[in-house]
């Protein structure tokens, strides 16, 4: 039987892993988190608060298939497992640790399949502010995960600000969560919003839910009085020991600051969020070549340039839960050895094909470059390593070795998933940030002590010390 290893199990993982199944495969799902559902299906083991998650129902459909198909031998579901290392040769291999990721002693292991799906998904991206790492500002994501998984927000008044419709979302469930939003902030101008979201109004329309989720954000928006403000964006984080205010200007089309336009706006919590950054390491790792937008290439069959290798979901492009939902069950099948041209996998062609539409009206809230205009000498844009503009600026014509040793940008526990991108926006040139040889955050006496036995729990996986 094919065994195909499932690297995620956020929506595209699970609809990857529920293909392979019912393609006949065995199927090894991993992922670092506690619980399966990704990002967008984060939760604890109780719902905290009605309405915070949506498709809830797809979730333990997927979910509960998994289980049986655990119980019946067919599947693993590992959790808590982190993959710090892909080998990719005859088979693929993943490395992994199982533990909470700051846990000593946890028990290493090796998963060998024939294919491998890559669905890691995305980080989500907040800019430098000046005062942006004062107590009470988040990401966006940050501050939906707090939301979705425990109920609860970081204030009782809190400015979200970045760009793209994902603002919505996160300012609903702050909003159903207790805290007051007196302003969601998007820097994409008004017109540009206008012509890519009002195109084609009955494409969007056909799009699943997505309409009646718009019309539940606006109306839970109205009732709170919480105002949405295009071609503007928080450009300074006040506060002494905490947030205390923020400073909004209006941009311009680029994300210039428009002088004489600040306005001061009271709170204590700020969610920054703009867009999302692919998690490629995997990829890189695997060798899978990258598009010129900087996400994992793919073809019809979700196959990327290398043989056994498939991706789907935020890796591939920032599309949405549906359009990882569409694009996982296409590569679970093809990667069990189904043809994904064949009609049991038209549905999900159709509503990738649908998703794309959604994914092209998301480069109206493309970053404009102006953005680095209100990043300050003495700004700290590497929070790891503590290191400002100013530094990054003297050493811009470094080589990018040099400059990450001199600098030490990327080099902190985040390796440059918070940093990175902004950095490579301030220098004009990329860092590498995304070629690892680990994966994951592990301790060195963890990879000392890969020799130490574990009892594998299905044929597919071997210890380390089997593998010698
Ligand atoms: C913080 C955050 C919150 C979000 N909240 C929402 C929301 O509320 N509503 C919404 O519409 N969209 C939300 N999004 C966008 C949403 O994530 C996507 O639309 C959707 O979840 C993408 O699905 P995916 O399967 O591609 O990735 P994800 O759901 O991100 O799943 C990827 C999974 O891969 C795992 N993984 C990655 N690397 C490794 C590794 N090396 N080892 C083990 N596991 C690994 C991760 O733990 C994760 O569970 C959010 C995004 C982020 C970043």
């Amino acid at each position: 039987m094919r065994t195909v290893a499932v690297l995620g199990a956020g929506p595209a993982g699970l609809a990857a892993a529920h293909a392979a199944l019912a393609a006949g495969a065995h199927v090894v799902v991993l992922d670092e988190g506690e619980r399966i559902g990704g990002q967008f299906w984060r939760h604890h083991d109780r719902l905290t608060r009605p309405g915070l998650q949506h498709q809830w129902a797809r979730f333990t459909r997927l979910r509960d298939t998994l289980d049986t198909a655990a119980a019946a031998g067919a599947a693993s579901v590992l959790t808590s497992t982190s993959v710090w290392h892909v080998e990719v040769s005859d088979g693929v291999r993943l490395h992994t640790l199982t533990g909470p990721a700051d846990a000593a002693g946890r028990p290493g292991r090796t998963i060998v399949a024939d294919a491998l799906v890559l669905a890691t998904g995305a980080h989500d991206r907040a800019l430098p502010v000046p005062g942006w790492t004062l107590p009470g500002v988040t990401t966006a994501g940050a501050a939906q995960a707090l939301a979705k998984r425990d109920g609860v927000t970081l204030g009782r008044r809190t400015v979200v600000a970045g760009t793209g419709p994902f603002l919505l979302p996160v300012a609903a469930s702050l909003l159903r969560c207790g805290s007051a939003v007196p302003a969601v902030i998007e820097a994409a101008a008004p017109t540009a919003i206008a012509t890519a979201w009002g195109r084609a109004p009955w494409r969007f329309a056909a799009l699943p839910g997505k309409a009646a989720e718009l019309a539940e954000y606006a109306g839970l928006m109205a009732r709170h009085r919480t105002g949405y403000r295009t071609s503007r964006a928080v450009t300074r984080i006040h506060g002494t020991a905490a947030v205390e205010a923020v400073t909004v200007q209006r941009v311009d089309r680029d994300w210039h600051p428009i002088a004489g336009t600040d306005e001061i706006i009271e709170c204590d919590a700020v969610a920054l969020g703009h867009g999302f950054t692919p998690r490629l390491e995997a990829a890189v790792q695997s060798g899978c070549a990258l598009t010129a937008a900087g996400f994992v290439g793919v073809d019809d069959a979700q196959a990327t340039s290398v043989p056994g290798v498939y991706a789907a979901g935020e890796i591939i492009g920032i599309a949405g839960a549906d359009a990882a939902l569409a694009e996982g069950v296409i590569a679970g099948f093809a990667a069990a050895g189904g043809d994904a041209a064949s009609d049991r996998v038209r549905g999900a062609r159709r509503l990738r094909r649908r998703m794309r539409d959604f994914a092209r009206r998301l480069d109206a809230h493309a970053i404009g470059a102006g953005w680095t205009d209100w990043v300050e000498p003495d700004t700290i844009v590497c929070r790891c390593e503590s290191v400002r503009r100013a530094v990054l600026d003297e050493y811009a014509d470094a080589s990018t070795r040099g400059l990450r040793l001199a600098t030490r940008a990327g080099l902190g526990a985040c390796q440059g998933r918070t940093c990175g991108r902004s950095v490579e926006d301030l220098l004009g040139r990329p860092i590498g940030f995304q070629q690892r040889p680990v994966l994951a955050s592990l301790r060195i006496g963890e990879l000392a002590d890969l020799h130490a036995p574990v009892h594998p729990t299905h044929p597919t996986e071997q210890t380390e010390q089997e593998q010698r």
